[in-house]
């Protein structure tokens, strides 16, 4: 089929050389109704002639031109005759003349077509297409055109051509050297201009660049045969504290890389791959041992490595810039606690609201990240559970809770006699939606604009002096924080004005309102209806002030679908004995059982909300705790925080 294919295109090409750079332009008129004009055979000779004077004067120019002799420097003698060095292998000299007669040929072929053209003029007899064809003369004429042409054929050539696909030397930098010193003597306008590039500071840091890179790669090269194996030789500096950044694993006898982790020499060197069998490292053999000796071994080890590696048959994805996504979790994590993690040591441990760096999702089940504030201490990438697989493991673990509560409730009834439960107080089958589940949630730093501050939502139990925190900034500044303006079913007062202490509403009113949505919180309180809108805090921020919000926790959800983009200040009580003296000095005297209760009510609300929690305030001593307060929100100006990704789409 390719040969009939090849014959077929042979055939069409017949009589016409191929390949002929010179034929292209002059053979269209072979077809051309231009063959029959009566000037024919004159205008056919002045051609010739002139193609004939052009070949001579090309000739004369090449002649002599070579007065760089590339045996002049052995290197680039051996550079030329290195088989890598071009797919035809043409020599040195080949080559330079190529290079040289390009651009030569280039301005010839313009300057043909121009003969050409300028030979078609004449012969057409309307004025509007002679018009047309002198523009095209004139085009051909045209320096810039004439640059941009042969610039663009240089570029074609070069783009053309096979580029090694392993490094032709290690010693460019050396080569340039030597270049420039046979140059010296050269007077040429070539010549002086190659000069002036390889001296050029940015060439020769390319090609340093270039060497250190070569050198990598030819390390990596040195493919052998060994058990009748192809495999590869690979050395890599391990330094004392650099870890190296890989998990092995075995596979029968064998000893193979399980894992490259980010950070690591193994990732920063690009010389071991996920599926590579070592072989030995450091001329010890390495196949038959336990994962555990391996690990021992690499520890004691530091400096050059030499792995003998059995390349891995995977087909390597192809290299795509990794984006780096941001996560809020959503849980504890300990390593030394999950059974499933496939190596300890690489864990990394992290609480609920801690802001992970994740770098790779390869392994969609272990994902390589930093904490965030940990990168620059910590060089080498931890590994997290992946979402989807946190949240099927939560989902079990939750069942199998669930499962064991109902069983417990089972075995209640009956001793109590009772046949059957009404209900199923289960919710397995609500517990497989993985959506209910909190795993993390994607991130991305938001800096508050000044027209538009975030609302500062103080959370915490009665007593824990959050509502005191408001009062007072409310009073230090009334220009810079408000509150939002709630709405009421209850009659106004006389003082009172519509829009200023409260939205006087109907019941009705009220209800829709909160039917569709428009509450953050509301109450009832003496047969009245209280509440404030999403609408009121707008209002507020749109004003270009503070709006401060004292909130119950269940109230967040909707505060965080709001599109107010919250920051949300959760004010914990301080010990017991430290909660009662506070109290005490503002002449409230609560009960232990009270104290306790408000203790006990921050920790929960820590543990079902805490991950909505922006910062946290432990009112120790109120001035510290207003302090610290103010310098959170005065942070929102300065710093960019974390929001969730989805506020700012
Ligand atoms: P008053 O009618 O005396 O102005 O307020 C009665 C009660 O309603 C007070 O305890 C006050 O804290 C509460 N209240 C005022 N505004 C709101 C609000 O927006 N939401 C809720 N839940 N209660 C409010």
């Amino acid at each position: 089929m390719i040969m009939s294919h090849l014959n077929g295109f042979v055939q069409e090409a017949s009589g016409q050389p191929m390949g002929h750079r010179e034929r292209a332009v002059d053979c269209p008129c072979e077809e051309s109704s231009l063959v029959k004009s009566p000037h024919n055979s004159a205008h056919m000779e002045r051609i010739q002639h002139y193609q004939e004077e052009l070949r001579r004067k090309r000739e004369d120019e090449s002649r002599g031109r070579l007065d760089i002799d590339p045996n002049a420097s052995l290197r680039l003698k051996k550079l030329s005759q290195n088989p890598k060095v071009g797919i035809d292998n043409p020599t040195f000299e080949e080559k330079e003349k190529d290079a040289k007669e390009e651009p030569q040929h280039h301005v010839a072929e313009l300057e043909e077509l121009q003969q050409a053209l300028k030979w078609a003029r004449c012969c057409l007899t309307d004025a509007q297409s002679q018009q047309d064809v002198e523009l095209v003369v004139q085009l051909l004429a045209n320096a810039d055109f004439k640059n941009a042409y042969s610039l663009y054929t240089a570029v074609s050539q070069q783009k053309s051509r096979v580029s090694p696909n392993s490094p032709l030397t290690v010693q460019a930098e050396d080569l340039c050297q030597e270049v420039q010193k046979i140059l010296q003597s050269s007077q040429q306008k070539e010549g002086l201009e190659l000069r002036a590039l390889l001296t050029n500071p940015h060439v020769q840091a390319l090609m340093q660049a270039h060497d250190s890179v070569a050198a990598q790669e030819m390390a990596e090269e040195n493919v052998t045969q060994y058990l009748g194996e192809t495999v590869k030789l690979v050395r890599l500096e391990k330094a004392r504290d650099t870890p190296l950044g890989a998990t092995v694993r075995n596979d029968m006898e064998s000893v193979v890389v399980s894992r490259v982790v980010k950070g690591g020499a193994a990732e920063s060197s690009g010389l071991l791959s996920e599926g590579d069998e070592i072989l030995e490292i450091n001329g010890i053999s390495i196949r038959g041992k336990h994962i555990n000796e391996v690990h021992d071994l690499l520890q004691q080890m530091h400096g050059t490595l030499t792995f003998l590696l059995i390349p891995s048959t995977q087909i390597k994805p192809a290299p795509h810039r990794q984006t780096v996504m941001h996560m809020r979790a959503y849980f504890d994590y300990n390593p030394s606690d999950d059974p499933f993690l496939p190596c300890r040591e690489l864990g990394l441990s992290f609480q609920k609201g801690d802001i992970l760096h994740v770098i790779s999702q390869e392994d969609p089940s272990w994902w390589q990240a930093y904490r965030d504030g940990d990168e620059d201490n910590q060089p080498l990438a931890g590994l997290v559970p992946g979402k989807s697989f946190q949240q099927q493991r939560e989902t079990m673990r939750k069942s199998i809770t669930d499962r064991s509560r109902e069983h417990q409730g089972k075995l209640w009834y009956a001793k109590k006699g009772k046949k059957q439960r009404k209900k199923s107080t289960s919710n397995v089958s609500k517990s497989t939606d993985y959506d209910d589940i909190l795993t993390y949630e994607e991130m991305s730093l938001y800096h508050q604009p000044a027209s538009r501050k975030r609302p500062i939502a103080l959370i915490g139990p009665t007593n824990s002096g959050h509502d005191e925190l408001r009062r007072r900034l409310l009073s230090i500044d009334p220009e810079k924080f408000a509150v939002a303006v709630p709405h009421t079913t209850r009659n106004s007062r006389i003082h009172e004005r519509n829009g200023r202490e409260y939205h006087f509403v109907s019941r009705a009113a009220f209800e829709t309102d909160v039917a569709s949505g428009k509450f953050i919180e509301f109450g009832e309180y003496e047969k009245n209806l209280y509440g404030t809108s999403t609408d009121s805090v707008r209002h507020v921020v749109n004003s270009g002030r503070i709006c401060l919000l004292c909130l119950h926790t269940r109230s967040l959800q909707v505060l965080r679908s709001s599109n107010l983009k919250p920051f949300v200040i959760f004010v914990a009580p301080p010990s017991q004995e430290r909660l009662r003296t506070l109290l005490a000095s503002e002449g409230k005297t609560p009960k232990p059982e009270e104290l306790k209760t408000v203790i006990e009510k921050a920790r929960e609300m820590e543990q079902n909300f805490g991950h909505f929690f922006d910062a946290t305030i432990v009112n120790v001593d109120p001035d510290q705790a207003f302090h610290e307060l103010l310098r959170l929100i005065n942070k929102l100006d300065t710093e960019p925080q974390w929001v969730p990704t989805s506020w700012l789409c």
